[in-house]
């Protein structure tokens, strides 16, 4: 374990950079950090631990007990990215993946926060028309641990007649909805208040509690609107009118697609950061994978970790300043133009991961000490 003292008030930061662009991205983001602590007085002690391909390397398994351990005891946990071409072909205990996996069990991250926010400098970006896409600012609040992807019985296997069949159990508990529908007010409470439960209740029983689940929590929220509607609806909605949108609130499989396919208004996989929240300690992460075609290369995208850094701010130390300077330092970048290859239009600056996150880093500086 390397640690690291970067500073008023200590945040213990489990840094896991991971694989691929992981290292290169989670660079910029610790800058980013470094920055923030010198502007606002806060002191942040970084370890650095070992996951996915690396730790397979250093320790023969993806999530070390080590790893663990540091993960428990922090503040906050922040990942790169996992994932290998080399642990292709491994078992899945072997691979790189079991290790994010085992990092979300070991924090009962059951609540995922995707936003999705359209900068309007990379309108062009988005494969929507830009009347359609302009102003979109939502975020995604997925229950990430129930639903049909851990319900049981599940299987392969045969009838009494020998023909294949598949099983899969979507079974969710009235705590499970509980809690997960608190993340998604809570969130709402700090953004534009309006909570929109997607569901198919017009189908599923499971739909049904959560429904009624979901307005009964709602009450605790007076101050906060809810709306209920289909999945199919939503799907829809989001690329015939995606500003109607503030907080969607949805489980875990209806989360995972309708989540890709609001992270595609936003134009690339390089700006899209995320929380897993739930337990004692938040898990932040960049959406997209190590990217291996591009590692080593010095080109990846370091917002969508860097966003991350404001996440973290904002729901593990309650640092909504800070999260937001943060946001705006990137949104400032990319008005003037600076721009990675992956959002690279031909216009502006086109520059590297590093020249990128020291940006960043003074447009946080120049708004601290204005001229
Ligand atoms: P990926 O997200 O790594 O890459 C998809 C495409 O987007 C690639 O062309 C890549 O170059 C590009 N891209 C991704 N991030 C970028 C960035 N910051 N800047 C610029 N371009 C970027 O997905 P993949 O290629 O399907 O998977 C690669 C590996 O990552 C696999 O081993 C996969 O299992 C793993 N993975 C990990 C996570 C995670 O750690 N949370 C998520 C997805 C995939």
């Amino acid at each position: 374990m390397v640690s690291q003292e970067v500073g008023g008030r200590a945040f213990r930061l489990a840094v896991l950079p991971g694989d691929g662009i992981g290292p290169e991205v989670i660079a910029q983001a610790v800058k980013v950090l470094r920055a923030i602590k010198e502007i606002y007085g806060h002191r942040f002690e970084l370890a650095y631990f070992p996951i996915g391909g690396v730790a397979l390397q250093e320790t023969g398994v993806p999530f070390p007990e080590e790893t663990r351990e540091g993960c428990v005891h922090s503040d906050a946990v922040l990942l790169g990215a996992v994932g290998a071409p080399e642990f292709d072909a491994t078992p899945p205990p072997l691979k790189p993946e079991t290790g994010l996996l085992e990092l979300r069990r070991s924090l009962g991250a059951f609540a995922n926060l995707r936003p999705a926010v359209l900068h309007e400098p990379l309108i062009e970006a988005s494969p929507l028309r830009p009347d359609v896409v302009r102003g979109t600012d939502l975020l995604i609040v997925r229950e990430l641990t129930g639903g049909l992807y851990f319900g049981t019985p599940r299987g392969l296997e045969r009838d009494a007649a020998g023909q294949e069949i598949a099983i899969n159990t979507l079974r969710y508990s009235r705590a499970e909805i509980e809690r997960v529908a608190r993340i998604a007010f809570q969130a709402a409470a700090r953004r534009r208040r309006k909570v929109t439960s997607v569901d198919k209740a017009n189908v599923l029983e499971t739909s049904q509690l959560w429904r009624r689940v979901v307005t009964e929590v709602a009450a605790e929220f007076p101050d906060v609107e809810l709306e209920h509607i289909y999945v199919d609806a939503c799907a829809m909605y989001l690329v015939a009118n995606p500003r109607r949108f503030d907080v969607i609130l949805t489980e875990n499989m209806f989360g995972d697609i309708l989540s890709d396919e609001a992270a595609m208004l936003t134009g690339s996989i390089g700006m899209l950061p995320s929380a897993s929240l739930g337990g004692r300690i938040g898990l932040y992460e960049p959406v997209h994978g190590s990217a291996p075609d591009i590692a080593g290369k010095g080109i990846a995208n370091p917002l969508a970790t860097i966003a991350s850094v404001a996440m973290m701010f904002r729901y593990s130390f309650e640092l909504f300043e800070e999260a937001a300077a943060i946001e705006r330092a990137i949104a400032r970048a990319l008005e003037r133009g600076y721009r990675t290859a992956d959002i690279y239009r031909g216009e502006g600056h086109l520059v590297g991961t590093e020249a990128m996150g020291d940006q960043i880093v003074a447009l946080l500086w120049e708004e601290a000490s204005p001229a």
